[in-house]
């Protein structure tokens, strides 16, 4: 018997309408490329989207095309991915760190037919523009007063292109199941690879998302994502702060420790989220200055293990709760979030701090599983390590135009590429991508622990660890350390700062110290390129 329930589709124009509705007056504060601070409303928001989709009919495109955006987190590019994902199209937010030669593929695969442009990456496209040949034209996302020179044909300004337009314009409706928009993977091996969502898959993960036990995010909110638009959607924020109608703040282009910490101020943000360098960032320039933060409540830490001393930073020196976060491009990001379960509250902090060290616990509607490599499920004990493997209905189910093939197994499993531990109250620790993790004497060491627990020493600004080709163990670590500006602190100090916070035979068999580590385009350790960098490394102990 079916049920008797409406049957609505769940559309992303529906979180514009909401926010546009019920919290009309609520702000979107945003720092602009051209440099001044923007404000408007939400109400004011669903009236530029409604002109932009009335310009995206006139400009020609229709359901299913490709839209490509090459922009920082602000107030024009959330009225375009709402315009776009809103009139059935799909909305491709480009990572303008990739490699020009990935960019170039990336539109060229994704088929995009108009690209909106920041003033920061308008060189960049000029240089790409005569391989992009499917591009039929430009949109400066900027008004006439800030136009650039410029050798791209067919160039629009996008306040111009939207002023002609009116603003009666009702969202069509359409399967829940249609693409809404693509993030490619950042591709360390290979090309990048198109991962589609769809409106259903987007709308459920936000509700997911805002959940208490994940982002927890509500109307009283005023919120921050450091977090790239073109980093897996900003890990939902922009879809979350609209359905909740939580007050937003766009960084533009400045994700320094002093332009963010200006904005986290002046706006009395409660929550933000980031990767790991860019609170790197934050948290030296609070310490040079002697800051301290007076609204902030929660921050979020992902896309790389989040180190145990900034965690305690956050919480102990500026009583900001950390929230530590993984997912990936292809989990729409969100897969698991660190919150503490009921009865934690009595822990010690420190027990606490240990807990958050983790990865953090799948929000409902994720499903998680470790297995060896034969495929064999592992104990959920917090020590055996595995194979992560992951299935729900924001996970990939294939990458765009079957690129990788068949990426799920019989039982419709993800592997994630992660290596990670799940403990019997749920909590999943990654110890490694399978790419990076150590083998050393036919055991597994975790490079990421060992990051970790390097960047506890007061002296390192950030490490890295990679393995080398040793005579007799076939890999053993080597510890490659950045120093915090002022520090000199070497070799044995680091080794023996070590000693008693990682397992003996763990220990790294040299340190090397370097002026900078390469990172990929969201920010990650590039290892591929460190290990290129190491390939001759002669370890003391071959
Ligand atoms: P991306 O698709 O660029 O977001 O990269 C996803 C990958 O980032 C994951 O598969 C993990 O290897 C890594 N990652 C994301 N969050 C974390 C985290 N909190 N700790 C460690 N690694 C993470």
């Amino acid at each position: 018997m079916r049920g008797l329930m409406q049957d609505r589709p769940l559309l992303i124009s529906q979180l514009l309408s909401f926010a546009g509705t019920y919290h009309a007056e609520r702000e979107i504060v945003s720092r602009t490329v051209e440099g001044p601070i923007h404000r408007h409303t939400y109400a004011d928001m669903e009236r530029r989207s409604k002109q932009l989709a009335n310009a995206l009919k006139r400009l020609g495109t229709s359901a299913g095309d490709c839209i490509g955006t090459l922009a920082w987190n602000g107030y024009r590019h959330l009225e375009i991915w709402y315009a776009v994902s809103g009139s059935g199209m799909v909305c491709h937010t480009i990572n303008p760190r990739l490699f020009p030669e990935q960019i170039r593929y990336i539109v060229n695969h994704a088929d995009d037919r108009y690209i909106f442009v920041d003033l920061t990456f308008v060189g960049l496209m000029e240089k790409l523009e005569a391989e992009m040949p499917g591009v039929k034209g430009f949109v400066i996302m900027t008004d006439r007063a800030h136009m650039p020179q410029t050798s791209l044909k067919n160039v629009i300004c996008y306040e111009e292109l939207i002023a002609a337009e009116s603003a009666d314009f009702e969202w069509p409706e359409f399967d829940e199941n249609t693409a809404s928009s693509l993030c490619y993977t950042s591709g360390t091996t290979g090309n990048p690879k198109g991962v589609l969502y769809s409106h259903r898959s987007t709308v459920i993960h936000s509700m997911m998302a805002n959940q208490p036990d994940a982002l927890g995010l509500g109307s009283r909110d005023v919120v921050l994502p450091v977090v790239p638009m073109f980093h897996a959607n900003a890990w939902s924020i922009p879809y979350g702060a609209l359905m909740c109608g939580a007050k937003l703040v766009m960084p533009g282009p400045n994700m320094d420790g002093a332009s963010i910490y200006e904005l986290l101020e002046t706006e009395g943000v409660t929550f933000t989220a980031a990767v790991p360098t860019v609170w790197l960032m934050l948290l030296q320039y609070l310490e040079r200055e002697g800051k301290t933060l007076s609204a902030l409540k929660r921050v979020v830490i992902g896309g790389s293990a989040a180190p145990r001393a900034m965690i305690e930073t956050f919480q102990r020196k500026y009583g900001a709760q950390v929230v530590h976060a993984w997912g990936m491009t292809e989990t729409s990001p969100l897969g698991t979030l660190g919150q503490l379960k009921a009865g934690m509250e009595t822990m010690s902090e420190d027990e606490q701090i240990t807990v958050q060290c983790k990865q953090g616990r799948a929000i409902f509607g994720i499903e998680m599983k470790i297995t060896d490599d034969a495929g064999k499920e592992l104990p959920r004990d917090g020590k055996a390590f595995g194979n992560l493997k992951v299935r729900g209905p924001w996970v990939v189910g294939s990458y765009l135009k079957g690129e990788g093939g068949q990426v799920l197994d019989a039982g419709g499993w993800f592997d994630t590429g992660d290596v990670a531990t799940l403990d019997p109250a749920g909590y999943m620790q990654i110890t490694d991508r399978s790419k990076d993790v150590i083998k050393s004497g036919g055991e597994w060491i975790s490079s990421i622990d060992l990051e970790n627990a390097a960047v506890g020493h007061p002296g390192v600004a950030e490490a890295a660890v990679i393995g080398i080709v040793h005579p007799k163990w076939d890999e053993r670590p080597l510890l490659i350390i950045v120093r915090k500006p002022g520090s000199n602190v070497g070799r044995d100090e680091v080794l023996d700062f070590l000693k008693d916070k990682i397992a003996k035979w763990w220990m790294p068999d040299d340190v090397a110290f370097v002026d900078e580590l390469p990172h990929t385009a969201t920010g990650k350790l590039l290892k591929t390129k460190l290990r290129e960098d190491f390939r001759d490394y002669k370890l003391p102990t071959a």
